[in-house]
């Protein structure tokens, strides 16, 4: 599978100079299965972008869209996805199931008071919500997705993915610190032995006392539970709106010197957007020196 990165930002969108490198858009995440399929997660402001990418790269967008949750960072993208107003697009929603309902309600509502001038029903996109990995594991082309309710107000999904021997878990919006829900040691049993692990990282441990119960983590806790659960790679993502790129490579850095001389100890990176990581792994870098002439 190849995983790209749209939108690696959290809570609320930050363009700018300063946040150039990462990205200011919010979060979005394609997985292109070796089958061909293709699986979006979130629907962020990033995902206007991969609608752009899709109109110069794809004829037709068959997908499924698995939202993490319904805060609006993750869902306030979709109405500028520009394949939703074509009719031979066909999406598949599931995920958290409350996440469609509050999609749908970002659009109007047919009393004019809605957040977008086009209704839901108005999309000429078959869009359908299959709310299957509420209920239990869910297999598309041979990749098992498994989804587990993760600590963040008002609820979210963490999702696994495995495909032949190569898993991803990617975990946003998780407060690996709360003192209620989910224990720690239950999300390094379902991160154990992956080989890409994308988790929120929104905060250094100093501001973890004015955010607690806030439903993030630090990049601490996040290189704790990759080591932990054996991850081969890290990738720290839903960068804090007001963190600048100098201030996330300062997080990168001081994550990465959590591990540094330590054998076995997982690789890390901070998502940016446009990056993209594939299982089994070939660093972008090489897959970059390959590909130019
Ligand atoms: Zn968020
Ligand atoms: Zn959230």
């Amino acid at each position: 599978m190849e995983i790209r990165f749209w939108g690696t930002r959290g809570s609320i969108p930050s363009p700018g100079p300063q946040t150039l490198h990462f990205g200011g858009n919010t979060t979005c995440v394609e997985i292109l299965l070796d089958s061909g399929r293709r699986i979006i997660i979130d629907a962020g402001t990033g995902i206007r972008v991969l609608g752009e990418h899709l109109k110069t790269s794809t004829a037709t967008v068959r997908m499924h869209l698995l939202l993490t949750h319904n805060h609006w960072d993750h869902l306030l993208g979709l109405p500028f996805f520009d394949p939703i107003y074509r009719e031979d697009t066909e999406i598949l929603i599931d995920g958290w199931p409350l996440a469609f309902q509050a999609l749908t309600r970002v659009f109007d509502d047919h009393m004019g008071d809605g957040f977008f001038p086009v209704a839901f029903d108005q999309l000429k996109a078959r869009i359908s919500f299959i709310n299957r990995l509420a209920r239990g594991p869910l297999v598309l082309d041979d990749v098992l997705i498994e989804a587990m309710p993760v600590n963040h107000p008002q609820g979210c999904l963490g999702f696994r993915l495995r495909e032949g021997n190569h898993t991803l878990v990617f975990i946003t919006d998780n407060e690996l610190g709360h003192d209620e829900g989910r224990r720690f040691r239950d999300f390094v049993r379902f991160a154990q032995d992956c080989h890409l692990l994308i988790h929120d990282a929104q905060y250094l441990p100093e501001e973890m006392p004015e955010h607690r119960g806030w439903g993030h983590s630090t990049y601490e806790e996040a290189v704790r539970l990759a080591v932990e659960a054996k991850a081969k790679r890290l990738v720290l993502t839903h960068h804090d709106p007001g963190r600048s790129d100098a201030e996330v490579k300062l997080i990168l850095q001081a994550a990465r010197k959590l591990v540094s001389g330590k054998r076995g100890s997982p690789k890390i990176d901070a998502a940016r957007e446009g990056a993209s990581y594939r299982l089994p792994e070939v660093h972008p870098e090489a897959r970059r020196q390959a590909a130019s002439p």
